[in-house]
């Protein structure tokens, strides 16, 4: 879709558990096509953070909006139909062919619904043949066009990672939420996947948040970056300024 992003907007965001405040009014802006990392050490808040963006938690105070669009309070599959989707740390995909998880994904958009595909009416048929050749396509951007057709259960872990992304982007979001995207992953296979996040990125022009353990790995991909410790935004700003900050320096190496 030639529909441009938005910015992703949080302002003032507290969560609390019982006792414990995960997050203490935060803010953050995602620019439009730019990709924003959230760090932090153990605990500091990521997980909450993206579990606030994707819709899981509501925050006792504070907002998100995309656009226009408030998302504080809406249910996780209304903020995907806005347009903002997420992955999941850990990989749910074991069944059927990467092109088989793909259109999954893409029947979130099929209008022609269930019933008339299965009765083969012309209009569901066209429909079904263009969003097979758009996943052929999303599995050719994040690299797994051979793959189309194997089980998902044959593949390798940093190729599974990529069907959990592609199967997202099936969605055609503007924004993408990524939870740890290289948690688990080797050398070469991060290597990988900071090619694959670019090419998708620069590709489909989409926003990226993406909350992430790996310095180096946000360093080599992030535009901003806002670090938490403790549930607090205790910096914010390109990876070379979030890097020299001696705030951050303390957060991570516990002095
Ligand atoms: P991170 O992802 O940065 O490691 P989390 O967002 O998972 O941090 O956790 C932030 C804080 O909130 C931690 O102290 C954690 O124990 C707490 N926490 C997270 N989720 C829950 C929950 N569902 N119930 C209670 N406490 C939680
Ligand atoms: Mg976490």
């Amino acid at each position: 879709r030639p529909e441009t992003p938005r910015p992703l907007e949080v302002e003032g965001v507290t969560v609390r558990f019982a006792g414990l405040t995960a997050l203490d009014d935060v803010s953050f802006t995602v620019a439009p096509g730019s990709v924003h990392a959230v760090i932090g050490p153990n605990g500091a808040g990521k997980s909450t953070c993206f579990n606030v963006l994707s819709g899981l938690y509501r925050p006792v105070s504070g907002t998100v909006r995309y656009g226009e669009h408030l998302l504080t309070g809406l249910a996780p599959h209304r903020i995907a139909a806005l347009g903002v989707a997420r992955t999941f740390q850990n990989i749910v995909t074991t069944e059927g062919t990467v092109g088989d998880n793909l259109m999954l994904g893409r029947h979130a958009l099929t209008r022609a619904g269930f019933v008339s595909s299965a009765l083969h009416l012309p209009h569901a048929v066209r429909e079904q043949r263009a969003h097979l050749a758009r996943a052929r396509e999303i599995a050719g951007i994040v690299g797994l066009e051979r793959h189309f057709d194997q089980p998902v259960a044959l593949l390798s872990y940093g190729d599974r990672k990529r069907v959990e992304m592609a199967r997202a982007l099936c969605l055609e979001p503007r924004v993408l939420l990524l939870d740890e995207p290289v948690a688990g992953m080797n050398t070469t296979e991060r290597t990988a996947a900071v090619e694959v996040i670019r090419t998708v990125r620069e590709q489909l022009g989409l926003s990226i948040v993406l909350v992430e353990h790996d310095m180096g790995l946000v360093m080599r991909l992030a535009d901003e970056v806002t670090v938490l410790d403790f549930g607090r935004r205790i910096a914010h700003g390109t990876p070379d300024e979030v890097r020299q900050d001696p705030e951050v320096l303390r957060a991570y190496l516990g002095t």
